[in-house]
Order: C-alpha cells, then sequence, then structure tokens
C-alpha cells in the first residue's frame, strides 16, 4: 500500500552494514607532526576490516590479506599506506594529513601521494619519520 512507510532512496539502508569497513569516532585533540603542533582532528574513524580498494589509486586488492602480512602495507601500485583493522584514524583539520592514532603514542602519519613525492625527492622514507 502506498500509504506504507517510504523510504528515501540512498538514505536509512542497513542493507550494507554488515559490511562497513570503518566507524566514525568523535573528534579528538592529537599532535600532528606536519604542523608541529597539537591540533583537532575533526574527521575520525576506526577501520573495522581490510581495504580492499586502494583509496589514492583506486586499485581494487586481489589478495589484501597478502598485503596486510607486511609490517606496513601498502598498495602495490601507488604505495599509499593501507589502514590496519582495530586501529583508529583521522585527519588534521589544519593541513589534511592522514594520522594513525594509537592511544598514548604520537600519531603516526600515512603520507598521502604528494607527500611521499617529496619524502622522495629529499631521500627520506616514510617509516623513518
Ligand atoms: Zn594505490
Ligand atoms: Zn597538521
Amino acid at each position: 500500500m502506498s500509504w506504507f512507510k517510504k523510504l528515501k532512496p540512498g538514505s536509512g539502508s542497513n542493507n550494507g552494514a554488515a559490511s562497513q569497513e570503518t566507524f566514525p569516532l568523535v573528534a579528538r585533540q592529537a599532535w600532528c607532526s606536519v604542523c608541529d603542533a597539537q591540533t583537532t582532528f575533526t574527521r575520525i574513524w576506526r577501520r573495522a576490516a581490510m581495504m580492499r580498494k586502494c583509496p589514492n589509486c583506486g586499485l581494487s586488492f586481489e589478495d589484501p590479506g597478502l598485503l596486510y602480512k607486511r609490517f606496513q602495507p601498502a598498495c602495490p601500485r601507488c604505495a599509499e599506506p593501507l589502514e590496519q583493522p582495530d586501529f583508529d584514524y583521522g585527519f588534521c583539520d589544519r593541513c589534511g594529513s592522514k594520522f594513525e592514532l594509537m592511544e598514548g603514542a604520537k600519531p603516526g602519519l600515512l603520507p598521502n601521494q604528494r607527500q611521499r613525492e617529496e619524502m622522495d625527492k629529499h631521500g627520506k622514507s616514510w617509516s623513518s619519520i
């Protein structure tokens, strides 16, 4: 019947809940090593499942488990660092850099493509930052 609750397309559907890869968290203060300052991170989330697709170049991973066996999983095509399940991530409000946010530890930078290129130019490995 047409009087029955109408659902707007694309809103409030829970069908995809089981496959949700991330969960939003509340904003917090954290140290940003790019700004070299304590900043606010408004966009924060906890990763629930392995990334199946590169957020940078869009490459679909055939076997994410294989990539995640490495100490620092990264996209095989563009070297985008991959988020790990059960870790928190967020973007610095000030510079937009992505960090892994760990309780009681300094946030670890996940450099984007531009930041990786900068580091390559200077002969630095991002894992040593
Ligand atoms: Zn990629
Ligand atoms: Zn920053």
